[in-house]
């Protein structure tokens, strides 16, 4: 059996290990489109104030893992696949075709740029790679200013990093005036937003991006700001160029089912690339997470193998360290049309807790600044356990989460 995985992020690396242990005999070959060996994207702030180096941003320590597995690494991007109804090829770069059996898209998602005159111009860079985060770092000298277009998830959790290193931030939000709006109400944004200013970060919420300028210069509507290095994190797209003419269906990403296969026969999907069953809602989303990249990684694999596991759903949650203020979103955040919500929010403190219930279940949550609470958050929507009197409780008090948990996982 043949089995080929475009792509080494968290997906393609956990599907190669795991078809390893399923098929012992089988030939496994991973693919990159990008040099060096396979590393996770997560560590780049970790790489951007200097706590890691680029080898600390290795998926598996060892130059040799996917060798001792007998796993073939190729670093050259696929172009195009030929899908058959037994397997199919798959051509690269370089004009090399590979034959497939069950074949993996793990590509992930890469920076969408916004329609902007200048986004080209040198001192102009995404923050998704590993040579992205080589050129952010030349630039990282205190008093240097950093501009950040966007204001969502990738820059949340590079904030930290560009103002532990000295540098004066401007963070430009979107349309909606609100920072981080995919994962935070407009209370907690604000409260995030307060943080970030009390500490020096211009958060700029009002106003139209038009273009940029050499220097780079970003020209709004309302203000110029002359920078040394504008950071643009204001979305991405799904790889998936080489599924054209394949009959692969693909809306926000590859349309995947419950065991991970796509509409092509003998062809799957995992991590950022795919739509997934969300644990939540049961519906079929793009969650761009590692956790949800890695689990779906290992059940694509074990299905490619033969085995028949359905994918349960991941849970969406997210940890954000805004420059020392930790906050937590999971689930069904958002609460339900017509399901009961409750909030603590406490200002001066900069305390934030909401949570969201279907009848007595809890669906979906939000903390800032109390981090003691995640377990017990988690638990109780991952187990769904019925809540019964606790949630008038809850609804009373959302800080007797941990005490709810205690006694009902007792119970
Ligand atoms: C700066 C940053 C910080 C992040 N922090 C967090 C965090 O704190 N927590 C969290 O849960 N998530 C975080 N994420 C998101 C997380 O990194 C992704 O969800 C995860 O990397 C998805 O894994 P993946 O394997 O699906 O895709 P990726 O990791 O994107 O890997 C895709 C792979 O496909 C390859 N590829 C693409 N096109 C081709 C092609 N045509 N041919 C061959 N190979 C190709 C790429 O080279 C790469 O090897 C962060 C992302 C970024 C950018």
């Amino acid at each position: 059996m043949k089995f080929v995985i475009i792509g080494a992020g968290s997906a393609g690396v956990r599907a190669a290990e795991t078809l390893r242990d399923t098929a012992p005999d089988a030939s496994i070959t991973l693919i990159s489109g990008e040099p060096g060996e396979p590393y996770s994207r997560m560590a780049i702030p970790y790489i951007l104030n200097g706590a890691i180096d680029e080898a600390g941003a290795r998926q598996r320590q060892s130059h040799q893992h996917l060798a001792q597995l007998g796993i073939q690494y190729i670093n050259i991007p696929a172009t195009q696949v030929h899908a058959g109804l037994q397997g199919g090829q798959l051509d690269l770069a370089d004009g090399t075709r590979l034959d497939y059996d069950r074949l993996l898209v793990a590509t992930g998602s890469s920076p969408s740029m916004p329609p902007l005159a200048g986004t080209d111009l040198p001192g102009v860079v995404t923050c998704w790679t590993l040579e992205d985060a080589r050129q952010i770092v030349t630039k990282l000298v205190p008093g240097a200013r950093i501009v950040m277009l966007g204001a969502g998830f990738v820059a949340g959790v590079c904030m930290k990093s560009l103002v532990t290193s000295g540098v004066k931030l401007s963070v430009v939000a979107g349309r909606s005036g609100q920072i981080l709006r995919s994962m935070m109400t407009p209370v907690g944004s604000r409260m995030l937003q307060r943080w970030l200013e009390g500490r020096g970060v211009d958060v700029i919420t009002t106003g139209q991006t038009l273009r940029i300028e050499p220097g780079p210069r970003l020209v709004m509507d309302t203000r110029v700001i002359d920078a040394d290095l504008i950071i643009v994190a204001t979305g991405v797209q799904s790889n998936v160029s080489f599924l054209q003419g394949t009959g692969a269906e693909i809306r926000s990403g590859v349309v995947i089912d419950a065991h991970m296969r796509t509409s092509v026969p003998h062809i799957y999907a995992a991590g950022d690339v795919a739509q997934g069953r969300d644990f939540s809602t049961g519906e079929w989303v793009v969650h761009a997470l590692q956790p949800t990249a890695t689990e779906h990684g290992r059940c694509a694999a074990l299905n490619m193998a033969g085995k028949d596991v359905a994918y349960r759903g991941s849970l969406s949650m997210n940890v954000l360290d805004t420059l020392g203020l930790i906050s937590h979103t999971f689930g069904l955040w958002q609460g339900l049309p017509n399901g009961d919500n409750t909030e603590v929010v406490d200002e001066a403190n900069f305390l934030y807790t909401r949570l969201c219930f279907d009848g007595d279940l809890l669906i979906g949550a939000i903390t800032i600044g109390h981090s003691q609470h995640v377990g017990a958050i988690r638990g109780l929507i991952q187990s769904r356990r019925h809540l019964g009197d606790w949630k008038a409780r809850l609804m009373q008090n959302p800080q007797l989460v941990m005490d709810a948990f205690v006694e009902l996982g007792q119970g």
